[in-house]
């Protein structure tokens, strides 16, 4: 698993960026954050999203719940259940009328 240039940490969702001096380093989010003045994320390279089986939404993988979480069986996706609908169950679209709730 490639881990953090600068602290060693990260998961399999590290992000991949490049850094001024055109150095592709692994960088994860806390580090990112401090980091963004100098790195710039190559984008496309490494696209990893997870679709929710119940709500049929593109989360991050993160949002999946880890037991639930599989190989969807294409490049660089993944299945499972996200949280939001293990919290509040899969009434669809629930992530649509959360947005229209929130007034956007
Ligand atoms: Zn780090
Ligand atoms: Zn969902």
């Amino acid at each position: 698993m490639d881990r953090c240039r600068f602290c060693g940490g990260g998961d399999r969702w590290i992000k991949t960026c490049r850094t001024l001096s055109d150095e592709i380093v692994r960088c994860c989010d806390p580090c990112y954050e401090t980091l963004r003045k100098v790195l710039v994320i190559v984008p496309g390279e490494h696209t990893v999203f997870a679709r929710c089986d119940s709500c049929k939404g593109f989360v991050n993988p993160r949002e999946i719940v880890p037991g639930t979480l599989r190989p969807a069986g294409w490049k660089e996706a993944y299945g499972g259940t996200c949280r939001m609908c293990v919290l509040y169950g899969s009434e669809p679209p629930w992530n649509f009328r959360a947005l229209e709730w929130s007034g956007y």
